[in-house]
């Protein structure tokens, strides 16, 4: 019996790939939407658009409850202890920018930043970015073979001047789930703040803040089959008190004067300007989608899929993983094959995979390749579309062989 998403006729972007001889397998770089995220989309702007927080006309109430509903829906999706621990960005890149500039306060030169091999560029360079403002050391953990931080390496590079930890919970290159919470605990115990880049773990399994204990978690909307343009930035009680105010404007401030200013508690005094309304709304149909679905049904479809992929790519000779991927994704070389060669006969048979560094420059390198292919799955996968791909990848090895 083939593999069916019970879930791929929900949405509508897919089917239109469908028709037009797409296979969508780059879902680790965003996701489809469910019909129920474009139909909310529509609604706030076909109901009468407004601003939120500002006015007291029914539609600023009417966009404000909304909005502000999309709030609790995370704060309850991640297991927040309070709503107020939830703060609307731009995406989980912005969330991580927020996190650099608002810390900032409390690093000394000397000070310890510690992230992992793994790291995507948005997990890397904003804290490459800080070390360099404050002279600070940035420690990378190493990575086993199969693609997990090092744990017993980990223990000994966490130390007295680690003031912050940030990994994340799975690689958008290695698809490995990282067991986080020994290592949380060790930097906590010793003072530091851990942040945990949750962009892609997020969207495979929900995610309880209570439970991982770290202080700050972030992830983006389009991801998790809401609407781009929308990201969030999770802070446990006293954590977000803790970051200073990084962008400065409309709905953030307590008292204006033209020479001083004093400014709201988070998580509004971290949301300046107008923010994206439509989105943040439509991201909370993207929650109240997924709560309806039975996750141990996805996880089932997803891990099915998985294994799938993985024999698929196990049969081709010289076919090389980039670590032993445990989810959702594969990334691979083929020995003797160009990538971009590859990906360019891919892409001529219709199939959308990302080929390249993944915006994991230093991982790669690490591993010794210049770029990698990516197949990413998603809930709404079939095995059909996996067939298509490896069809698509014979006859191009045939080509390129
Ligand atoms: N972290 C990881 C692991 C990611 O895969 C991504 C997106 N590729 C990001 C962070 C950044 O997310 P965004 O581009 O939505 O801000």
């Amino acid at each position: 019996m083939t593999l069916i998403s019970p879930w791929r006729a929900d949405f509508p972007g897919l089917l239109a790939l469908d028709r037009e001889g797409q296979t969508y397998l780059d879902s680790a770089a965003t996701a489809q939407k469910p019909q129920t995220v474009l139909d909310a989309l529509l609604a706030y702007y076909a109901g009468g658009a407004a601003n939120v927080h500002r006015a007291q006309h029914l539609p600023g109430e009417r966009a404000t409850r909304a909005f502000e509903a999309t709030r609790d829906k995370a704060a309850r999706w991640l297991n927040a202890a309070d709503r107020e621990d939830i703060v609307f960005t731009r995406g989980a890149t912005e969330s991580l920018n927020l996190l650099a500039y608002g810390l900032e306060h409390l690093f000394a030169a000397g000070d310890e930043i510690v992230v992992s091999a793994a790291e995507h560029h948005a997990n890397l360079l904003p804290w490459q970015q800080l070390a360099a403002r404050r002279s600070l050391k940035l420690v990378v953990l190493p990575l086993t073979p199969q693609g997990d931080i090092d744990l017993q390496q980990a223990t000994t590079l966490i130390g007295p001047r680690t003031r912050l930890l940030a990994v994340s919970q799975l690689s958008n290159v290695l698809g490995r789930r990282q067991a986080l919470h020994t290592l949380i605990q060790q930097a906590r115990d010793g003072g530091a703040l851990t942040v945990v880049d949750g962009a892609q773990a997020i969207v495979h399994g929900r995610q309880d803040m209570q439970a991982l204990g770290c202080d700050f978690y972030v992830c983006s909307s389009h991801k998790l089959y809401g609407p781009d343009g929308v990201g969030l930035l999770y802070g446990r009680r006293g954590a977000l008190q803790r970051l200073q105010h990084w962008q400065f404007g409309g709905e953030m401030v307590q008292q204006a004067g033209y020479l001083a200013s004093t400014f709201r508690d988070a998580p509004l005094g971290l949301e300046a300007g107008t923010p994206p309304v439509a989105g943040v709304i439509a991201f909370g149909a993207a929650l109240d989608y997924l709560g309806s679905l039975d996750a141990q049904a996805i996880g089932n479809h997803e891990a099915a899929l998985h294994r799938m992929l993985l024999a698929g790519l196990h049969g081709y000779a010289g076919l090389r993983l980039l670590g032993e991927p445990e989810t959702a994704l594969a990334c691979f070389t083929v020995d003797g094959v160009h990538s971009g060669d590859l990906a360019h006969l891919l892409t001529e048979q219709g199939i959308a995979v990302r080929v390249g560094h993944h915006c994991a420059m230093p991982l790669l390198q690490r591993l010794g390749v210049n770029g990698a292919i990516r197949v990413s799955l998603a809930l709404y996968n079939d095995e059909s579309d996996l067939q298509r791909f490896f069809a698509a990848l014979d006859k191009a090895l045939e080509l390129l062989r």
